[in-house]
């Protein structure tokens, strides 16, 4: 039962929810879950079809253009759509057409699910038409994990007290527009047009559309071909920006037809993507639905071999958990040009941008379950270097690598640099997950081809924005995780970040140079190294300025946080939060609140720069002032609530994180999935519960198990071992599935883990 979502529901208010909820995509193509029918005019939709990272360019317009604000951002572009078939039966001559929500005629019965472990998403209604005659229909897709340019759709229709003809109405269609919304900065406000419509081809009972975006003029194309498991007709209008296919057939007995949909683009596919999607269209056409279904089905055991979390004793948490990691695998970027957008390919919502949520959040999930994804998700932003390098330039610096805060194509997008651009911890945010892989990996290759090159640089980032005084090296004019909070000297996450960013530049290279001396030579001229930067690097580490305050045994957000008055949140009314749609950033900026964790979140990513009790009185000082408006806060707080003894409070907190989406709780689910706190999830289960951390000093772990739970089990992925950890009422078991043997701490002990002999721990605290 945990392996599927399902809904009955037909209620207009929740279908721009539940088009996010079972949105099928694969990384590369995202379609949202829209109907196949269609609604009428006035039920209100996002109908989305996505390629991960196609955008165009549009002008960021300002009241006052400073300096180096970026004048221009990319867009993820709701591309062609291929999604519609419409059904009728010809009774009497007359049309009647299948719809959920028409006032004439009857749904007897409506189920809608997303089958995680199979990979496809199904509806299946009993419709009554308005003159009486009844059909089953069921309606199938997939978006294929094997091949990543394939939608496949199927419609079976069974007839129940009707038999006669049917016609199918189905299209494929450029005219296509994105969602805007005036009134939300995060979703887009305007420019809801941007594609023209290059071609339009028929070939072969093949419609193809081509499309091209205004000003990127990266085109996408798509071609789509039938199949019906009866004689039937099928006839073709092409039309000016797209083609209608109808199909007419004799419904006796029980009929399916397939629909088959590829989707391809110039950043992938060549100049000719229209050709090129007439090619796989004929490589793949004769493919049935169970085909695919059979390869869809032996992905995901391999994905769910790996990365499951089985909880026993709360099912809807276990189902939440597994929903939120299959919607991780649908949106990952499998290629150099894409990552994963904010929201995945499921919405619109932040314009399809990356931000630092794919590091901190979601790569950690990969790269302990499917390493070979998150090296995927560093190599976007290896090629995305040249570009961090000419926005330093930019930005005033003499050296190193900025990170946009937010982009697609590489360029900054962010037009309020306060909580954007401002937000440099990104790029320390990104060399902490280089570093991350290579601890797990042990890839040297990959850390001498592309790891070292992106410390370095990013390193010379800090040295160039921090500077020396009183002897602590300190960074001023930044902003930190939480956006309430903007333009700040010495935030403790930022420097403490920048801290570690710099003492692993120095240790690459010290690695390169021992181990690799070709390639640190090659290197040294590439990026035009001077010996002394390696020593300057650890200098100012080990100066690096952490600001703590005495009395309250706290780290301070920054030089200024615990001077202003805390924000009134007694007589702040439940609808003012998000506080950013009430209060503007200026109110929010004077006072002791926060969007979201942000020392807190320094204190899990490197918990050795401080003792215990300043961790636990920091978690204390924080919760108090967080209203977690960002979706990205509470996951967090579970981690460290399990990491200072919480249990309970985790375990409330892990709660909100579970089912954000699949409950809605933060409203805005229609946008698109909260992908970070997907991955927080995640998170709160693996770093927090079992209390995983992984240093240089090797793997440990700190289990524990929340009360309402029997047991939970989950495997990882470790310097090219397979690890199962059980947790369970009183004790822990680690289990060695694949490789070596394994030293791995466990409280404040060491364990040499070997196959077949599995260590058993007592939980402590229970
Ligand atoms: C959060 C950021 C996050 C962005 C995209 C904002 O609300 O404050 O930390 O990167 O959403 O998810």
């Amino acid at each position: 039962m945990t392996w599927t979502i399902q809904s009955n529901s037909l209620k207009v208010e929740d279908l721009l929810t539940e088009e996010s909820l079972f949105f099928t995509g694969n990384g590369y193509l995202g379609i949202r879950g829209n109907f196949e029918e269609g609604y009428d005019e006035e039920v209100k939709t996002i109908r989305g079809t996505y390629l991960n990272a196609f955008h165009d360019i549009i002008d960021l317009s300002y009241g006052e253009k400073l300096y180096a604000f970026p004048e221009t951002q990319q867009k993820l572009l709701n591309i062609i759509d291929s999604q519609t078939i419409k059904i009728a039966l010809v009774h009497d001559g007359k049309e009647e057409w299948f719809s959920l929500f028409s006032e004439e005629g009857e749904i007897l019965s409506y189920e809608r699910k997303l089958h995680l472990n199979k990979g496809y998403s199904e509806r299946v209604i009993h419709w009554r038409s308005p003159s009486g005659m009844e059909v089953k229909l069921r309606f199938k897709r997939i978006v294929s994990f094997t091949y990543l340019e394939l939608f496949i759709q199927e419609v079976h229709i069974e007839p129940v007290n009707y038999t006669g003809t049917v016609k199918i109405f189905s299209t494929i269609n450029g005219d296509v527009s994105n969602f805007v919304d005036k009134n939300d900065p995060r979703v887009a406000s305007g420019h809801a047009k941007r594609l023209e419509v290059t071609n339009v081809k028929l070939e072969n009972d093949i419609a193809a559309v081509e499309v091209e975006a205004y000003r990127s003029k990266l085109k996408a194309a798509c071609a789509v071909s039938h199949r019906l498991g009866t004689y039937g007709d099928m006839n073709h209008v092409q039309k000016e920006k797209s083609i209608e296919t109808t199909i007419t057939f004799d419904l006796k007995q029980p009929i399916t037809l397939t629909k088959t949909s590829i989707f391809t683009d110039t950043l992938r596919h060549g100049n000719q993507p229209l050709q090129k999607a007439l090619e796989i269209q004929y490589s793949l056409r004769n493919k049935t639905f169970d085909e695919i279904l059979l390869e869809q089905e032996a992905y995901l055991n391999d994905f769910w071999r790996y990365a499951d979390i089985q909880i026993t004793g709360d099912d809807k948490l276990q189902e939440g958990i597994r929903f939120n990691l299959y919607h991780l695998l649908q949106s990952a970027g499998r290629d150099k040009y894409s990552n994963i957008a904010a929201k995945g390919l499921s919405g619109e919502g932040y314009e399809g941008h990356y931000f630092w949520d794919t590091e901190i959040y979601m790569v950690p999930v990969f790269l302990m379950t499917k390493p070979e994804l998150a090296k995927q998700l560093l190599l976007y932003r290896y090629s995305i270097l040249d570009g961090a390098r000419e926005r330093a330039r930019e930005m005033g610096h003499k050296q190193g690598a900025l990170f946009p805060w937010r982009t697609i194509s590489g360029t900054e997008c962010s037009a309020f640099f306060p909580a954007g651009t401002a937000q440099y911890h990104i790029s320390a945010d990104i060399a902490y997950s280089y570093i991350q892989y290579y601890l797990v990996t042990k890839d040297f290759e990959f850390l001498t081809h592309y790891g070292a090159e992106l410390l370095m640089e990013t390193a010379r980032l800090w040295m160039d924005t921090g500077h020396f005084h009183e002897g602590r090296f300190k960074i001023d004019a930044v902003t930190g995780p939480d956006e309430y909070t903007c333009i700040v000297n010495n935030n403790y996450y930022t420097n403490v970040m920048a801290k570690y960013n710099l003492t692993w530049a120095a240790k690459a290279y010290d690695i390169l140079k021992e181990h690799d001396p070709d390639r640190f030579h090659e290197l040294k001229e590439k990026i035009l190294l001077d010996d002394h930067e390696a020593v300057d690097w650890k200098k100012a580490a080990e100066h690096m300025y952490l600001p703590y305050d005495e009395k309250l045994n706290i780290n301070p957000q920054d030089d200024t946080f615990i001077q202003k008055e805390v924000w009134d949140f007694e007589n702040t009314p439940e609808d003012h939060y998000p506080l950013l749609l009430h209060y503007h950033p200026l109110t929010l900026y004077r006072y002791q609140v926060c969007k979201q964790a942000d020392t807190v979140l320094a204190h899990f990513l490197l918990e050795d720069e401080q003792d215990f009790s300043v961790i636990k009185d920091s978690f204390d000082y924080y919760e108090k002032v967080t209203t977690h408006d960002s979706s990205l806060s509470s996951c967090v707080f579970s981690i460290m609530a399990s990491k200072v003894g919480y249990y309970d409070k985790a375990y409330d907190y892990f709660i909100e994180t579970a089912r954000l989406d699949l409950d809605n709780t933060h409203g805005n689910t229609k946008d698109g999935l909260h992908m970070a706190n997907m991955g927080g999830t995640w998170m709160a289960i693996v770093f927090g519960f079992a209390g995983l951390r992984i240093k240089e000093s090797g793997i440990s772990f700190h289990p524990s198990i929340p009360r309402q739970w029997e047991s939970f089990t989950f495997t990882l992925q470790y310097e090219g071992r397979l690890l199962r950890v059980s947790i369970g009422k009183n004790s822990a078991i680690f289990q060695l599935e694949e490789g070596e043997d394994l030293l791995v701490k466990i409280y404040d002990k060491e364990y040499q883990v070997k196959i077949q002999e599995p260590i058993e721990v007592q939980l402590e605290n229970i």
